[in-house]
């Protein structure tokens, strides 16, 4: 094989073509690298988010949570809720005291929030991915708050 003769490959071509064509294709590049990130503690970007170590913009903050834009948005208002406690997933919230607080918080804060972005009566979602299937990408609890814009369904 001739050096570079890849290129002329029509079927790499067209994938190239069509990968990079696409307006997200650096997120399309950065996703599966996010998947193969470190998810524990020491390694976790909302951690880092939390403790001020990864910059991000903030939105609301109080004892147990903190909210920010997201990096990457989906809608014109696309905020996450998380705890400021390293909790994986949704799925791993107990019955302690200190869960249902966080919880409370959470749920707490989107209202807030809503009302701070002004989507509260126009309607907005509230989105949890959960493990691979549900296209959970930072193994860090968040609430995602979309809106600005008319939702579909089924989401896809
Ligand atoms: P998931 O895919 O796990 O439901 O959502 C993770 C979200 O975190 C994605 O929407 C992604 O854009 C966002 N995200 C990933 N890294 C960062 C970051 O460093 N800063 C902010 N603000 N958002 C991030
Ligand atoms: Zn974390």
């Amino acid at each position: 094989m001739k050096t570079g003769s890849f290129i002329h490959n029509p079927k790499l071509r067209s994938f190239l073509l069509k990968f990079f064509g696409q307006k997200n294709f650096f997120w399309k590049l950065i996703t599966p690298l996010l998947k193969l990130q470190k998810n524990m503690k020491g390694e976790c970007i909302f951690c880092k988010i939390v403790s001020g170590e990864i910059n991000s913009k903030k939105v609301y903050e109080n004892e147990k949570v903190v909210a920010f834009h997201d990096i990457n948005p989906q809608a014109p208002v696309h905020i996450l809720v998380i705890p400021k406690k390293h909790i994986e997933k949704i799925t791993d919230l107990g019955d302690s005291e200190e869960d249902k607080e966080i919880l409370y918080e959470i749920t707490k804060a989107c209202k807030i929030i809503a009302n701070q972005m002004k989507i509260a009566e126009r309607g907005f979602r509230i989105v949890v991915n959960t493990n691979p299937e549900g296209g959970q990408t930072v193994y860090h609890l968040h609430f995602h708050i979309i809106g600005g814009r008319q939702m579909r369904w089924p989401p896809g």
